[in-house]
């Protein structure tokens, strides 16, 4: 198998050490409640670093939320949706739709975030957790 970029690791959710190992269980949009393995399947790299760690995902999970808000909310102006105060309503709800829409995504690619450009110290290392033959 080819190696994996540090960008296309990022976009499949791949483990930042080895880019091999998955992050997390199922899919993002799968009826089953989607959770983040505790270690790397590949390498066993502890992805909770630290005690209440992924709480830090939180904050990216936020800004990921803002440009949503304010992306969902301009393109709605832009498509036609007048900016007068009886419209009010459809942009809170348009807003509300689309962030829950894209909760799962938000999930997912803030601990991503975190853990491939926040963490320091953890770093691609190749060929971690090949067996040796
Ligand atoms: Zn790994």
């Amino acid at each position: 198998m080819a190696e994996l970029s540090k960008f296309q690791a990022f976009l499949q959710c791949k483990c930042p050490r080895c880019r091999k190992g998955n992050i997390f269980t199922g899919s993002a949009y799968a009826f089953r409640l989607q959770k983040t393995n505790e270690h790397c399947p590949h390498c066993n790299l502890k992805f909770e670093r630290e005690p209440g760690f992924f709480y830090v995902a939180m904050f990216v999970s936020y800004a990921m939320n803002v440009a949503e808000i304010i992306t969902i909310g301009v393109a709605s102006y832009i498509l036609g949706l007048d900016l007068v105060y009886e419209n009010l309503w459809y942009y809170v709800g348009l807003i509300l739709f689309g962030v829950l829409l894209c909760s799962p995504i938000n999930y997912r690619y803030s601990r991503v975030i975190l853990l491939h450009y926040l963490t320091p110290g953890l770093h691609y290392i190749p060929g971690s957790g090949d067996k040796k033959a």
